[in-house]
């Protein structure tokens, strides 16, 4: 596994380091508003999970999943939404947790279905971002770290469902996609 990857961008301290100082940020801003937290599955689940460990108010978690990418390393542009949440979103401040926005489709497409459920407040906390890629306007209230515009892995992002384990972020060589 660790032979198909072509660099390590960031390592587990590291990311631990962002997470944290994350979390705080979060906290401070969502102060007695019992925020609805929202985990993007599947990638996103290592960084809800490290997350709401470093956030010290009260807060509740929904899992929703979405797929655009399919087994390819490019986006579709089509949204589906495979797992819906169990909570009404109705006059909720609601947390989006994003692994990572690149065209950010995805990402747009969520946010117009939680706005149309009549959220009181959608805001978007991405670990990853990757501003080359986009192919609409959007950005996220707060971020973790700014990738190039590589196909990376690890930390919860899989490609064909692998790697999703790997403890750290990590560019995979182009040659295991390519195949
Ligand atoms: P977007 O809609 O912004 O293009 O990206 C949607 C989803 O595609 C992300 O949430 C993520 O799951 C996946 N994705 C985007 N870029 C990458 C990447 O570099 N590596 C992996 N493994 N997944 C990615
Ligand atoms: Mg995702
Ligand atoms: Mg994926």
């Amino acid at each position: 596994m660790l032979n198909d990857i072509q660099e390590v961008l960031y390592d587990s301290d590291q990311i631990q380091q962002k997470v944290k100082e994350l979390g705080e940020t979060i906290s401070r801003e969502f102060e007695g508003r019992n925020p609805l937290v929202i985990c993007v599955l599947k990638g996103a689940f290592i960084f809800m999970s490290d997350l709401v460990k470093t956030i010290t108010i009260p807060l509740e978690i929904d899992f929703m999943a979405v797929s655009s990418y399919g087994q390819s390393t490019k986006t579709s542009g089509v949204v589906k939404i495979i797992k819906d949440l169990d909570t009404p979103v109705q006059g909720r401040d609601i947390l989006i947790v994003e692994d990572i926005i690149d065209s950010g489709l995805t990402l747009s497409y969520l946010i117009d279905v939680l706005e149309r459920r009549n959220a009181k407040s959608v805001t978007l906390v991405t670990l990853f971002d990757k501003p080359a890629g986009r192919k609409v306007e959007l950005e996220a209230d707060y971020k973790g770290f700014v990738l190039p515009d590589a196909f990376v892995v690890g930390f919860g992002l899989d490609f064909a469902e692998k790697y999703r384990n790997l403890p750290f972020i990590g560019i995979l060589k182009p040659e295991v996609y390519e195949k």
